[in-house]
């Protein structure tokens, strides 16, 4: 059918061979293919795209690859001035939510941690994941590609990282979300909000001496979590501080 020249910029390349990174290659075109199906077929989830260039005009995946096209593609970090013309996928209409897979469970509780709504559950399916991101607007974080590739996520993000401090780390800045860091407000456990509470209500779960010790108390509108500031109180406040500090 013919040749196409293309080269895909900056974190993209995180998912291509080693030999074509940050490049112009060329690619014989051997059948009928979406722009979609092209860039993932070198292994990109559409998710990480942020800008389709064919021959110098912004395309959609939909697009399909013609004889002779020079296709570039970028990510998002590449196109924050760009928002207009890119239309590969709507504005979020709301701060980012997210919706976890199943493999990084302790990234989605630090998040949570740090007041992001966070969907996960360690029984969910891939199925699952894609279904819910889609119905209500969710971010699919994942370090799964195949997971991104399903055309139903709109949103969606390949967190690199496999250490989950540093995940943390990483999604907070690709998201640009310091500044919405709000600690105590959502549940660890089951991510549901964290209310006040008075002792009272709650002392005869208390042990002896925290019941002694504590009058504050928060507790989880979902799972009923009970909340107060002992000991793991002040990690997770020094936890918070790191995150927040490597937004500086
Ligand atoms: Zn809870």
């Amino acid at each position: 059918m013919g040749q196409v020249r293309y080269r895909f910029y900056k974190e993209l390349n995180d998912f291509i061979m080693p030999a074509l990174r940050h490049i112009e290659s060329i690619h014989d075109l051997n059948r009928k293919t979406s722009v979609k199906d092209f860039i993932e077929s070198f292994g990109v989830p559409h998710t990480e795209v942020a800008l389709i260039l064919v021959n110098d005009i912004p395309k959609d995946f939909s697009y399909i690859v013609q004889d002779d096209d020079t296709i570039h593609v970028y990510p998002s970090s590449e196109c924050a001035d760009m928002q207009q013309i890119l239309r590969l996928r709507p504005k979020l209409s709301h701060i980012p939510i997210f919706v976890v897979d199943a493999n990084l469970g302790r990234l989605a509780r630090y998040l949570r941690l740090l007041g992001f709504d966070c969907l996960y559950r360690n029984d969910y399916s891939d199925d699952i994941v894609a279904k819910i991101s889609r119905e209500s607007e969710r971010i699919v974080l994942t370090r799964d590609r195949f997971l991104l590739q399903r055309k139903i996520i709109i949103y969606g993000y390949f967190v690199r990282a496999s250490t989950p401090k540093i995940q943390v780390k990483e999604v907070l800045k690709r998201f640009n979300l310091f500044h919405l860091i709000a600690p105590l407000v959502r549940c660890t456990r089951c991510n549901g909000k964290l209310k006040k509470t008075e002792k009272q209500k709650i002392e005869h779960r208390l042990e002896p001496l925290t019941k002694e010790y504590y009058n504050d108390f928060l507790i989880c509108v979902a799972c009923r979590q009970i909340y107060w500031q002992g000991s793991h109180y002040g990690r997770a406040m020094h936890l918070v501080d790191e995150f927040k500090k490597s937004g500086e």
